[in-house]
């Protein structure tokens, strides 16, 4: 692929890094999959025909939790809907066409040649992310996948017989009531801090030492304040909070060349060592 050098921007701080952390969605295959959008319609059709909310508010339904939740699954149950959370990654992932994402050799040869940990880190859940990096053709080039079921291991129990109370969050936030307070979710997703906690100590991962890539600025806004560096990907505009901008990580190499240089300054000590070594033993 050709390279053209204005799309990506940087500054030139000095790296010392021994993890990636890598989103899914959007940032390891493009948004012009087309994937986000059909999940984003199936998240609405699941809304309407399981959990009966009103055809013709869902998509603003769908969009409000989002924003407000991280996740339009955490802001449904946050404002008091209840369904197992299997049942709905089956129903908003199960029916995706995962053909739309297309092997990429090109990424899984930049991946491979930095000899650096890797891990993914998804609100998506554990099927998901490995149908999709298996079609891309990567599933082997992360240590580990941090995902929807590491954060939140069980689902709720049963819904209870009695009609569910439902928080209008719409309502809420056209006319706040003073003094009323959103309701909190029980799922644990980026872009919260104590997900974004939570993960970095099941993967052991040190926040100074980790660079993440994500194409949400406000994932990648929670984890510059917990220290990590930062690389929006999907856009050529560097957002305050996001040290590099990317369109796509095919050009990681030409904006972070330091990393390979570390990984070869990191190669030349082992093997100065290694002749240290044998040096020492011919002695
Ligand atoms: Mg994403």
């Amino acid at each position: 692929m050709e390279y053209d050098g204005s799309r990506y921007t940087k500054d030139n701080q000095g790296l010392n890094c021994d993890c990636l952390l890598f989103d899914l969605d959007d940032t390891l295959y493009p948004f012009t999959s087309g994937i986000a959008a059909d999940i984003s319609n199936n998240i609405q059709d699941y809304m309407v025909h399981k959990l009966g909310v009103d055809d013709s508010v869902s998509l603003e339904l769908c969009i409000l939790l989002y924003k407000q939740y991280g996740t339009t699954m955490a802001g449904l149950r946050a404002v008091g809907y209840h369904f197992d959370y299997d049942d709905f990654h089956s129903f908003v992932h199960g029916r995706l066409s995962y053909e739309k994402i297309k092997p990429d050799p090109l990424l899984r040869n930049i991946l491979l040649s930095l000899p650096i940990r890797k891990v993914v880190f998804t609100n998506g859940d554990r099927i998901h992310a490995s149908r999709a990096l298996k079609r891309l053709g990567i599933e082997d080039c992360f240590e580990k996948v941090v995902c929807f079921e590491t954060l939140n291991p069980t689902s709720p129990p049963p819904a209870p017989s009695d009609k569910l109370e439902i928080f209008d969050i719409m309502k809420h936030l056209a006319h706040p009531e003073p003094g009323l307070e959103l309701p909190k979710s029980p799922i644990l997703c980026k872009p919260s801090r104590e997900a974004m906690l939570q993960a970095l100590k099941v993967a052991s991962i040190n926040p100074p030492t980790t660079i993440l890539f994500d194409d949400s600025f406000r994932n990648i806004e929670a984890a510059k304040q917990i220290g990590m560096r930062t690389v929006l990907v999907g856009t050529s505009e560097r957002k305050k909070g996001a040290d590099h901008a990317l369109e796509s990580l095919h050009n990681m190499k030409e904006a972070l060349p330091e990393l390979w240089e570390e990984a070869e300054k990191d190669e030349d000590v082992r093997n100065s060592s290694k002749v240290g070594i044998q040096t020492s033993v011919i002695a």
